[in-house]
């Protein structure tokens, strides 16, 4: 099975009770439940599984057992495909209301419409913003170690950041790299306990703590990254081939502020224990909220999910007799 879904024969202007916006563990979590509430739901999102497809094997979801992302996004579409929710392949591109509905615009594809929509948008990858950082991007410069540790068999790599997607890379890469510096501008770790012990014990890692990345060169490859410490502002010149960026996501602000959601400072969507938005109606789940910010997880985000569909049951339930109905 594809990760790609079938594509869906949904009609520009078409009535839905649930719109899901999103396409990862989040989206598919809402799509499930909405369904089982049955609820008319179309899921719109752009890459299948969202931020999954960076992960390698999973192992922390109760009662799959070290399962590989791949696998449990197969899994996921499937379990949506049984209760027949088309999922369209398409970017949002804003929502608004008309009357008691809600009008989803997309970018290519048309306006679809529903009674309550459901926000499972995820999260953008942080850059560092140094010099070389786009210029070598693809070239040396990746943001994804389970993506493309395999192309740095035999070579020298640097790793920045402390958190989990960082120390999980930086462990990964050691089983291929000859070298890999792990730069951190901390010299305490963010990520679980379990990630720093393996990455510790590897005989390839030097730890560059309390330490940025300031610089990144190279003719067509990357062929240098500099690192300044942080306590006395001596530079060191590694001589590396590569460079994973693993500092962290940004929430899509503008999608919020274009769409009159309302968001912590950071951007993340403010959603209650319910789910809800500042707006009646609009719900949000998994990464894109401000709910368990530092903990990230695929369980995460399916709680989120869950919620936010009982959550748009419950509103369109209540605001039946309003409503023109799908
Ligand atoms: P994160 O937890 O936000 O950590 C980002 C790291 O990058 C932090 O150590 C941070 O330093 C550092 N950083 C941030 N901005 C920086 C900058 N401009 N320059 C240098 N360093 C910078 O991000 P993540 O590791 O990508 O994880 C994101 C979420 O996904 C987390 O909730 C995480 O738990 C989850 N996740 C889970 C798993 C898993 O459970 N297997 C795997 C990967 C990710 P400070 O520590 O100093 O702030």
């Amino acid at each position: 099975m594809s990760l790609i879904p079938r594509p869906s024969n949904v009609k520009p202007g078409e009535k839905f009770d649930v719109i899901v916006v999103g396409l990862g563990p989040a989206a598919y979590g809402a799509a499930l439940y909405s369904a089982r509430y049955m609820l008319k739901t179309l899921v719109i999102g752009e890459t299948p599984g969202g931020q999954l497809t960076e992960a390698g094997e999973v192992d922390d979801y109760l009662g799959l057992i070290g399962v590989s992302a791949t696998d449990m996004i197969k899994t996921f579409s499937a379990h949506v495909a049984k209760y027949n929710v088309p999922i369209l392949m398409e970017t949002v591109d804003s929502i608004f209301k008309d009357g008691q509905e809600f009008v989803v615009k997309t970018k290519r594809k048309g306006d679809y419409r529903a009674k309550a929509i459901i926000l499972a948008i995820g999260v953008r990858r942080r850059k560092l913003g140094v010099p070389g950082e786009d210029q070598f991007a693809g070239r040396g410069v990746s943001y994804c170690s389970i993506c493309d540790a395999p192309l740095f068999k035999e070579r020298r790599v640097v790793v920045v950041g402390g958190g989990n997607s960082a120390l999980e890379g930086a462990e990964l890469l050691t089983r291929y790299a000859t070298k890999v510096y792990l730069v951190h501008r901390r010299d305490e770790f963010r990520a679980q306990p379990i990630y720093v012990k393996l990455v510790k014990e590897k005989p390839n890692v030097e730890l560059l703590l309390n330490s940025r990345v300031t610089k990144i060169e190279g003719d067509k490859l990357v062929r240098k990254v500099t690192v300044e410490s942080l306590k006395d502002g001596t530079k060191r010149e590694l001589e590396v081939d590569g460079i994973f960026i693993e500092i962290g996501f940004d929430p899509d602000v503008q999608f919020a502020k274009r769409n009159g959601i309302e968001t912590d400072e950071f951007g993340y969507i403010k959603v209650d224990e319910w789910m809800r938005t500042n707006v009646p109606g609009i719900f949000a789940a998994g990464d894109c909220t401000q709910l368990w910010i530092g903990f990230r997880q695929v369980v995460t985000a399916a709680a989120q999910a869950a919620v936010a569909a009982h959550s748009a049951y419950n509103y369109i339930n209540e605001t039946k007799g309003n409503s023109s109905g799908a």
